[in-house]
């Protein structure tokens, strides 16, 4: 497929994330009851999405491109493992320290969330499009949790927007755009690697961290926003 095409479904898609991100913090700030009601639904979707597009597509695609992907997928996961047990280990700090450590976490996350835009789209349009809807998807949560934790740390309202935004929001375009020229140059066999890593990445972020955050919070209807997530991969995956 065309250079330019993935360019620009890697731009539209890391560009809604940095909006729908907004919109997560926005929504927070102006105190919507909608948004503690409505919040696990979305990440059950999501996590319901982000479960299904690497089984079923991102990882026999990355399989395909090379053999040894299911070792990077192990990295993928163990990396994100680890990582977040760092970021665990430091917020067992004063309430500062909790959202300076978070944040910086966070953010490191969703410069990863940009580099996953730009290989899976490098990889192919379908895989880049299944799990870019759930990715998008979660990056309203992503927004919700961000502001809040700077609330919770002791910064003000209005600083929080601003902060969250860069962290949260803008770092995702930032890691799509600065990873597509490296990830442009790979060879089909290493971006099979690439790829084998960030599905161990996005198995993580559903199964270890949207599924148990909902989960703690369950509702009537979660389990059925999770199922419509795996419906929407499918029928995806079946229409192609
Ligand atoms: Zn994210």
């Amino acid at each position: 497929m065309n250079d330019s095409n993935v360019f620009l479904m890697i731009s539209i898609f890391a560009i809604s994330a940095l909006i729908v991100n907004s919109i997560g913090i926005y929504v927070i700030y102006r105190n919507m009851k909608w948004v503690e009601k409505y919040k696990e639904y979305f990440m059950c979707f999501a996590a319901g999405v982000l479960i299904s597009a690497p089984l079923i597509s991102a990882f026999p695609e990355a399989i395909e491109k090379n053999h040894n992907a299911g070792f990077a997928a192990l990295i993928g996961f163990v990396f994100m493992l680890f990582s977040n047990k760092l970021i665990k280990h430091h917020t067992k700090q004063e309430e500062l320290a909790f959202g300076i450590t978070a944040i910086q976490g966070i953010g490191i996350h969703s410069l990863l969330d940009g580099i996953i835009y730009t290989v899976t789209f490098s990889a192919s349009i379908f895989t880049g499009l299944v799990s870019g809807i759930g990715l998008v998807i979660h990056e309203f949560t992503e927004g919700v949790i961000t502001f809040s934790v700077l609330v919770k740390g002791g910064i003000k309202t209005k600083k929080a927007i601003l902060y969250a935004f860069l962290v949260a929001g803008l770092t995702t375009p930032v890691g799509a755009f600065v990873a597509y020229p490296l990830v442009k140059r790979l060879s089909d066999s290493t971006l099979g690697l690439a790829l084998g890593f960030v599905v161990g990445v996005l198995i993580y972020i559903s199964a270890a961290h949207l599924l148990p955050e909902a989960k703690a919070h369950e509702k009537k209807h979660s389990m059925v926003a999770l199922c419509l997530g795996i419906v929407l991969s499918l029928a995806m995956s079946f229409l192609h």
